[in-house]
């Protein structure tokens, strides 16, 4: 069994479900554009947001450029042209309402902030993302958070974890774990970073790369009791 120390957390369908935050921010988007968001929409939504995010990972694109293009990529499929940028804007003041905890998050990180250090470490829009750790009720259980855009270097860039690294007192490489939902930004970055990694797979996706290989694979949060060597209590969470 290691010994831990240092716990860096991904946010979005890691502790957050982004699903659930995103499905309402886009329900309240095509509302405002008098349109009915369907399936097939949200479906389209998705492989274009997808698609520019990972050309952001690979350091192909700009954040800017996701934010202020996904959307006018997407109504052009429906023939409309539209202010990319504000619809952008619009749509991340909406997502920052949604903050929907993953079952068990909050016992969990509850459980752990007395135990080890915690931190998160997310790639996205730094004041959205602070707003839904926030009103989560996350942000007073964790030592310090890190927003790719606060650091100028995203998920999976070694020099994004160079920099997290840089502020976390007394750290050691071999006491620290990284967890979180995304092979391509968690789990490769902390491979690259030389860090532990711990890949959350609710959907027991295929790991089709065959660099990038997770320490830990698990289905739910509940298994990381284990893994940290942490007694799961019962404890009572005042909302
Ligand atoms: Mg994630």
């Amino acid at each position: 069994m290691k010994n831990y120390q240092t716990l860096l957390f991904d946010i979005d369908d890691t502790l957050l479900d982004f699903g659930a935050a995103e499905n309402l921010a886009l329900r309240m988007l095509f509302e405002e554009q008098k349109m009915v968001l369907t399936d097939e929409m949200k479906a389209q939504y998705i492989t274009i947001n997808q698609g520019l995010w990972r050309a952001f990972e690979e350091g192909e694109i700009s954040r800017d450029e996701v934010l202020n293009t996904r959307f006018s990529l997407l109504f052009l499929e429906y023939g409309q042209e539209v202010d990319g940028k504000l619809l952008g804007e619009k749509y991340s003041s909406y997502l920052a309402e949604g903050h929907q905890l993953i079952d068990g998050a909050l016992e969990l990180i509850t459980e752990l902030h007395t135990k080890f250090d915690l931190y998160i470490v997310t790639n996205g829009d730094s004041k959205t993302q602070y707003k839904r750790i926030h009103d989560s009720g996350l942000y007073p259980l964790f030592k310090g958070i890190f927003v790719s855009e606060d650091t100028g270097f995203q998920k999976p860039m070694k020099e994004f974890f160079d920099y997290v690294f840089a502020q976390i007192p007394q750290f050691s490489r071999e006491q620290t774990l990284i967890i979180g939902d995304s092979l391509s930004a968690d789990i490769k970055g902390g491979q690259l970073a030389g860090i532990d990694t711990c890949w959350i797979n609710p959907k027991q996706k295929t790991n089709d790369t065959s660099s990038i290989v997770p320490t830990y694979q698990i289905q739910k949060l509940v298994e990381l009791y284990r893994i940290l060597n942490v007694e799961k209590k019962p404890i009572t969470i005042n909302h």
